[in-house]
């Protein structure tokens, strides 16, 4: 049997650990040279040898050709980091060599393979950096059972030795290119819960060796009158002493450079740790107020901070710790060696149950109080300290740092958003699915188009995380939309899937993973008119209201139930997207059957309309029903109201019928027998002539009439909506449809 490893691929250093079940706890496995850490340097020699580690960082400080280094900060570029003697490597091929490395130098220290690795990523990682880190990890041979965040990694191992119910921990993360900030919680059962994390992708070490460069030039400016710029020798020297210098001040207050100047012979130049803070003052201070964020979004105070936990190599800086204190009130705490604690908790890790997928409801842009979201009630962290009984009793839920959305329409049709499907600081692995109608042609157009976006940016602005191809959707020969449901999914190493399904199947469709295109500045123009036009809802809703006061009695409404029926034939002929409902009104309003495209039920609900249903009399009207049941819906809309009598109050009848006509419901008026032709002029309001009738054996020609209007106006939208190529606008509108079938 094998070992399972838990590695740190760091961006400067990485680290292998191990479970020691004995000890019951994690440790570090020394490299073949016995160091617990290995630098993340390539050397590619030569003679052809490829070097990794203290040699070949070594080679590179003493400024040999082919060393490669901080390669991870490209990770998932897809072009080339470096070319060395012609041949090509991305960051994936260079991380490949280091963990095939590791995992050989790991194997020889242990005498044993591994197994199973849990390796480590920044929080922020995105989805394509996440994938380039995985395929890397297969390449160099390793069974790879999760990837983890790198501040949850560092606070397992703190949290097993100094486990304290309800503490709230704040990993506060520096290292050579990248800055997060993680809060977690330690909560009942050994569950360490990640609540919040947020961070700075461009913000390291590097940056403060960056500020000491630029100090250490102008100070030889300003003492010597040489500009270190006009040299590039010396500008080069500078910015290699920078990092050293750096260090050299975590342990001294004042240091010394010795340059070699043209012209001018050796100088030396004084740097205090003083000059250093000050000149790197506004770096720390956007650390700080990351951190501010951070509470502020997890409505906690400093009081409520149990720990401040520093990982990462820049933590070592001295000016980080007297920082937090001043900003914080704590002391933050250095028991873990921020070298280590990301490898140690990764081979905690690798031992533990996998997480269970957590189902998430869609939040709605408008709805703020996402009830999904984890929201942390405020808890005042006991101060007793124990070390849990077995690091491996110790369970981890993490969460996602990027929002996961898709490209949609806004409401109006004139814009492109991005639209959330799962916020940020979701916990993972987590699963959500939208539903959504989507129109098919016989010509072929049987395929969608997906873009999964992640942060919450406008969508040009975005990373384009996946393109994805939803192939095969079956055509409906009646040309009635297909229901799809997509299900977006974080899995537990925080990548994203996405399966989609007709409504009611078991089987998956096919989905292809595309590149997106590189110009996706279409995303960012406004949609012109007409653009879309491809894609209006051509969804026909009609509502048949019929008069059943005590006048009806008889052949009308015998007449009327058959001329009912017979137009829901016509309209079931017709194709499409129909809905059709059933009510009746009379000394009241009852609705026999909602909207519906299941047109054989309507039928049936019509048979049953008996005279009387709702009262003898006239004294109500319907609109205040048709306005309920249809202000909200998208697409063609439509009341048939049918009546014999004169409606008490009419003035009030006019009122709620214009409130119809105002949202965008055409009211049909048909009237015989004592109708009043007036009143049923006054409540259409012109959009279609109201109908009168020598009496109830003309309701089946006036209803052919009317299925004839209504089809002649909507089988133009359908036309229009075949026409048009299929486009990713079109598709994005069908999922923003999505709303209104939500809505029904
Ligand atoms: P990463 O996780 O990105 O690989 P590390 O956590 O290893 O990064 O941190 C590397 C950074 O830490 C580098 O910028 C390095 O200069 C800095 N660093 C390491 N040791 C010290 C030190 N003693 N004093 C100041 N900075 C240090
Ligand atoms: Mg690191």
């Amino acid at each position: 049997m094998g070992i399972k490893v838990g590695i740190d691929l760091g961006t400067t250093f990485s680290a292998v650990a191990v479970y020691d079940e004995k000890a019951g706890k994690p440790v570090i496995i020394k490299n073949p040279e016995g160091e617990r850490i290995t630098p993340s340097v390539i050397h590619f020699e030569d003679d052809g040898e490829i070097v990794v580690g203290s040699e070949a960082k070594e080679s590179f400080e003493s400024g040999e050709p082919g060393c490669i280094s901080v390669f991870k900060r490209s990770m998932g570029d897809s072009s080339p980091y470096c070319t060395i003697k012609g041949k090509s490597y991305t960051a994936e091929d260079l991380s490949a060599i280091l963990l095939s490395f590791l995992k050989k130098s790991t194997e020889q220290v242990c005498s044993q393979e591994i197994d199973e690795a849990v390796v480590t990523v920044p929080a922020y990682f995105y989805q394509q950096e996440r994938a380039a880190t995985m395929r890397a990890a297969h390449r160099a041979g390793l069974n790879v059972r999760q990837i983890i965040n790198e501040p949850v990694a560092a606070a397992m191992t703190y949290a097993v030795s100094h486990w304290r119910e309800n503490a709230v921990i704040m990993v506060y993360d520096l290292g050579g290119g990248t800055f997060d900030v993680t809060m977690v919680q330690m909560q009942e059962y050994g569950v360490m819960r990640s609540l919040e994390t947020t961070g700075n992708h461009i913000l390291g070490g590097k940056d403060w060796d960056e500020a000491l460069t630029e100090l250490i030039k102008s100070k030889l400016l300003e003492e010597t009158g040489i500009d270190a710029d006009s040299s590039p020798i010396l500008s080069r020297t500078v910015i290699r002493q920078a990092e050293i210098i750096k260090k050299k001040l975590t342990q001294f207050d004042s240091t010394e450079l010795r340059l070699k100047l043209p012209d001018y012979g050796e100088y030396k130049l004084t740097v205090t740790l003083d000059e250093f803070n000050a000149a790197t003052r506004p770096l720390l201070e956007r650390t700080g107020s990351l951190c501010l964020n951070l509470l502020e979004g997890l409505r906690l105070g400093w009081e409520d901070v149990t720990d401040i936990l520093l990982v990462g190599g820049s933590t070592r800086m001295r000016q980080v710790p007297a920082y937090l204190r001043e900003l914080s009130g704590h002391d933050p705490i250095s028991h873990v060696d921020p070298d280590e604690a990301v490898a140690l908790g990764a081979a905690i890790q690798v031992h533990l149950p996998a997480p269970e997928y957590l189902v998430t409801k869609v939040p709605d842009a408008k709805d703020e109080a996402f009830t999904g979201r984890i929201r942390m009630k405020k808890t005042k962290a006991s101060s007793e300290e124990s070390v849990l009984e077995n690091a491996l009793s110790i369970r981890c839920t993490d969460i996602v740092a990027h929002a996961m959305g898709i490209i949609a329409v806004n409401d109006a049709g004139t814009h492109y958003i991005n639209k959330t499907i799962i916020p940020a600081n979701q916990q993972i692995p987590c699963k959500c699915a939208e539903a959504f109608r989507f129109y098919t042609t016989e010509d072929g157009k049987n395929e969608m188009e997906i873009y999964v976006l992640q942060g919450t940016a406008a969508p040009a602005e975005c990373n384009i995380t996946g393109k994805y191809r939803v192939t095969g959707i079956p055509h409906d020969k009646h040309n009635n939309p297909r229901i799809i449901r997509i299900q977006y999914s974080y899995d537990i190493n925080a990548m994203i899937h996405v399966q989609a399904r007709l409504e009611g199947s078991e089987r998956d469709l096919p989905i292809r993973e595309e590149t997106p295109e590189q110009d996706i500045s279409r995303f960012a123009r406004p949609i012109a008119p007409g653009e879309l036009s491809v894609v209006q809802d051509n969804s026909l809703s009609v509502m048949l209201a019929l008069d059943v006061s005590g006048s009806m009695r008889g052949s009308p409404i015998r007449n009327a139930k058959k001329a009912m029926c017979s137009f829901v034939d016509k309209m079931k002929k017709k194709g499409g997207d129909v809905r059709i409902g059933v009510m009746v009104v009379s000394d009241n309003t009852l609705v026999c059957q909602e909207l519906t495209s299941d047109l054989e039920s309507c039928k049936a609900a019509i048979k049953e309309i008996k005279v009387e249903m709702t009262g003898i009399g006239n004294a109500w009207h319907p609109f205040y029903k048709i306005n309920d049941l249809m202000k909200e819906l998208k697409g063609k809309r439509y009341a048939v109201v049918l009546a014999d009598g004169v409606w008490m109050n009419p003035a009030r009848a006019v009122d709620a019928a214009r409130e119809c006509h105002e949202n965008g419901i055409e009211i049909i008026g048909m009237g015989f027998g004592d109708a009043d032709e007036k009143f049923m002029r006054n409540i259409t309001f012109g959009s279609m002539d109201s109908i009168m009738l020598e009496g109830s054996k003309e309701l089946e020609m006036g209803f052919g009439t009317i299925a004839q209007e209504i089809s002649a106006v909507s089988s133009t939208k359908q036309q229009s909506g075949k026409a048009g190529a299929e486009t990713a606008a079109e598709t994005w509108t069908a999922i923003n449809e999505l709303q209104i079938g939500r809505r029904q």
